[in-house]
């Protein structure tokens, strides 16, 4: 069902703001307009930090905030279904993907919440040293100050809310940017939470040129904390310019699992199937590199080969689609070119590597030599490779073989062998007997190495956003 044109304004101050200049939002399935949002640039942006500053000199007491991040978590589920028609329009994600987003965001708010209730700092045993004898001290856990939040393109709607909600439970007020592709969900979010009774000048969106936006972030003391979700690129930079800033990343991954033959292979290949493929691949931790045990390559693949062909490719509106569009063109184009420079390496395409329609297939790839892009880099596209490995320990040694380090998998009913792939693996997670694509919403996520710097999850984002004051008694 096509969702008719959406036009929204930016939030500053509690206003809904115009600028003159628009971005029109378009759908990556057919080009068809979904939106437009106006465009703000360097000087709506201080405006915007004017109104955090001055909503931060009159701080909301905690069960306030909690309170309306309740009511935001009462209205999402709610409007679930607009919510997740519109993640679906703008991302040209698929519905039924969509639909676990919206209902994910339900979850992200429910748990900051509880965040914020139980936000307090912690008494220090002043008397464990001769120094603290007779004195009595606590900290006060204060919210840093004002949050800078950028957010990407592929979770429109949950990623913002792992930004904007623990910033709320914490006491910070907040300047978004969300990605210029996708920012209805955000904008969307905004209005559920001014409903939902949030002062002016706590949560401010702004859309537009990303460099402009950015600078003022990065330069303007006032903010005191850049989080950033999107590609490593623009994340280090980022963190390398803004030096005196706590700036928290959360950047992508070449997601590997590792599949030994002791494993129940008809679970695995259903699970791998199901995310390798997901939103075409555009997920930081999409399945991209399989390693198979060798005596279980050939029967992990007679399972999992038919299980791809039988993803749905088509329009993301469509309830059955599996599999859609990538976020443009030109991104499809780049994936083409790398399952091109893999087949001309001598790697052998088992499944997809063309276009259905406009539409990447999903792609399944052998022998990729380990210096192919697919290899190493980032797909970020409906692909996956398969590769043979003959010990655990090699196996190890592939899925460390890349800068990543957000998540990795591991299939196996050997207990021992599980723990101590998870102790050898250099990501931020590790996931059991289940896809690393795996989320929920309270764990700590995020990555080592080139894959960030941070933990997300409502309980880890706040003890980023805050920072602990010491209170000393002499009695
Ligand atoms: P991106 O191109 O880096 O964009 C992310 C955000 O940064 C957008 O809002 C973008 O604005 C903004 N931006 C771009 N250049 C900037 C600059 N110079 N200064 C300040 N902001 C700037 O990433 P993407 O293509 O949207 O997202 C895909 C990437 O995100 C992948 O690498 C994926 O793995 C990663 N990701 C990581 C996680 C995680 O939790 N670890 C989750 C999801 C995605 P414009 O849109 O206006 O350009």
């Amino acid at each position: 069902m096509a969702t008719t044109a959406i036009e929204r304004r930016l939030l500053v101050g509690g206003e809904w703001i115009e600028t003159g200049d628009w971005i029109e939002v378009r759908s990556p399935y057919d080009g068809s307009p979904v939106g437009r949002v106006p465009s703000a640039g360097a000087e709506e942006t201080r405006r915007a930090l004017d109104a955090a500053e001055s909503a931060m000199s009159e701080p909301l007491p905690a069960h306030e905030r909690a309170a309306i991040l309740d009511r935001v978590a009462s209205a999402l589920a709610e409007c679930h279904d607009e919510v997740a028609r519109t993640i679906s329009a703008e991302a040209g994600k698929p519905l039924k993907a969509a639909r676990i987003e919206a209902q994910r965001a339900v979850s992200t708010y429910t748990m900051a919440a509880v965040e914020a209730r139980k936000l307090a700092g912690e008494v220090i045993p002043m008397d464990a040293s001769p120094a603290g004898e007779g004195k009595i001290a606590f900290t006060l856990r204060l919210p840093v100050g004002i949050v800078g939040a950028i957010s990407p393109f592929n979770f429109p709607l949950n990623l913002v809310a792992h930004k904007i909600a623990p910033a709320l439970a914490a006491g910070c007020a907040v300047v978004l940017k969300p990605a210029s592709q996708t920012p209805l969900s955000a904008l969307l979010l905004a209005e559920l939470e001014t409903e939902a009774g949030l002062p002016p000048g706590w949560l401010n969106v702004l859309c537009g040129p990303a460099a402009e936006i950015g600078d003022v972030l990065v330069e303007d003391e006032r903010v005191k904390l850049i989080t950033f979700t999107g590609s490593s690129g623009v994340g280090w930079k980022l963190r390398e310019r803004a030096a005196r800033k706590r700036v928290s990343l959360e950047l992508g991954n070449a997601t590997p699992v590792i599949v030994a033959a002791d494993a129940d292979l008809d679970d695995v290949a259903a699970r791998l199937a199901a995310h390798a493929f997901s939103f075409a691949g555009q997920s930081c931790i999409s399945v991209q590199r399989i390693y198979i045990e060798r005596s279980a390559y050939d029967g992990f693949l007679e399972r999992f080969l038919p299980r791809v062909a039988a993803l749905q490719v088509g329009d993301p509106a469509d309830e059955s689609t599996d599999v859609g569009p990538l976020i443009s063109q030109p991104e499809r184009d780049r994936v083409l070119s790398w399952i091109e420079e893999a087949r001309a390496a001598g790697a052998e395409v088992l499944a997809g590597g063309e276009l259905d329609g406009e539409l990447l297939r999903p792609t399944v790839i052998a022998s990729a030599p380990p210096d192919a892009k697919v290899s190493c880099e980032e797909v970020f596209g409906p692909l996956c490779t398969v590769t043979p490995y003959d010990t655990l320990d090699d196996a190890i040694a592939l899925a460390n073989g890349t800068p990543f380090g957000l998540q990795a998998g591991v299939f196996t009913n050997d207990v021992k062998a599980a723990l101590r792939a998870a102790g050898a693996l250099e990501f931020g997670g590790v996931t059991i007997n289940e896809a690393p694509t795996f989320r929920a919403d309270q764990m700590p996520y995020g990555g080592v190495k080139d894959s960030g710097n941070t933990r997300e999850g409502p309980a880890f984002a706040v003890r980023e956003m805050t920072e602990d004051r010491v209170v000393v008694f002499q009695l």
